[in-house]
């Protein structure tokens, strides 16, 4: 399944614990339930009271006011795009590992490898990625990243201290972890460069062939690109793009490519599998990681404080 709307997963929770069914929600907010469920799906704006009114049909404590406020600020950018003008409106549908080093060649032997596809109907377009244009995704915290990680290795049964075999989950698991996603490896003349793409769209994963010859023989660099590519497909299934001039404007958890290493960091090394014990080392022999990887994760997961 891909990651639940924001205002959706926040609102379940809400309706959860104070036992209060959608339909009653919606009355007491003053609108219909298709009306609420569109909200809350992301088809349709919420308007600026949203939690003014959802504190009239729940009684809501201060932390509840804050998730969902959290909530509607991750579905912001959605809503910003679904407002412009369709011809002004684009998206990143494919994104490689390497989003700056696709060259004009690489990225019509891209449309070319997409063309076996049924993609009429997707709004696909690869002239929009490239140095001028800077990727754009709802913005989400290390925190919440890590979440969607441990969620994806509970749907394995994998425990947090277990090594996830990435090469075993793309040929055994994938479903899994993401129903109907699928894989295809290609030469590495036909892929320009670029070691591998994720199209959320089509949930399929592009592999360069070298790369997954050396995941599958066990080398970490390539294992930890497969796991970015499966965040991008678990995470960005909305994505804009904006001048890259602008992108200062932005903090990096608006960053597709920010995001897609965060995942693949937690979800080769789960922040409840840690311990305060835990060193670079010990990291590094029990995920099978590299140096980087479990420094990385130690440090954000540290100063985060989510090892107990
Ligand atoms: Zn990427």
């Amino acid at each position: 399944m891909k990651p639940q709307a924001p205002i959706h997963s926040a609102m379940q929770l809400l309706r959860q614990k104070y036992r209060k069914r959608l339909f009653d929600v919606a009355k007491d907010m003053g609108m219909s339930a298709a009306n609420l469920s569109n909200i809350e799906s992301g088809r349709q704006k919420p308007p600026s009271d949203f939690i003014e009114r959802a504190a009239l049909a729940m009684p809501l404590k201060v932390g509840d006011k804050r998730s969902l406020k959290e909530a509607l600020a991750r579905a912001q950018v959605r809503f910003s795009l679904a407002d412009m003008a369709p011809d002004k409106r684009e998206r990143v549908a494919v994104l490689f590992s390497k989003i700056q080093s696709a060259s004009e060649k690489g990225l019509s032997r891209f449309e070319e490898m997409l063309a076996d596809y049924d993609i009429n109907s997707l709004d696909l377009s690869l002239s929009n990625i490239g140095s001028h244009r800077h990727p754009l995704a709802a913005p989400m915290s290390f925190r919440e990243i890590n979440k969607e990680a441990e969620k994806v290795r509970e749907r394995l049964s994998c425990p947090a201290t277990d090594r996830i075999n990435i090469v075993d989950l793309l040929e055994f698991d994938l479903d899994k972890v993401l129903p109907g996603a699928t894989f295809s490896i290609r030469e590495k003349e036909e892929m320009e460069g670029v070691s591998a793409a994720a199209v959320p769209c089509l949930q399929h994963i592009f592999l360069r062939e070298d790369i997954y010859n050396r995941a599958a023989a066990g080398a970490r660099g390539s294992a930890f690109i497969i796991a970015h590519e499966l965040g991008h497909l678990l995470l960005h299934d909305a994505i804009s793009t904006i001048p890259a001039e602008n992108a200062d404007n932005y903090q990096r958890y608006y960053d597709p490519e920010w995001q897609a290493t965060k995942f693949a960091q937690c979800l080769l090394v789960p922040a409840s599998g840690l311990s305060l014990h835990d060193d670079q080392v010990s990291v590094m022999r029990r995920y099978r990681v590299s140096e980087d990887v479990a420094r990385f994760q130690l440090k954000d997961c540290r100063s985060r404080q989510l090892i107990s």
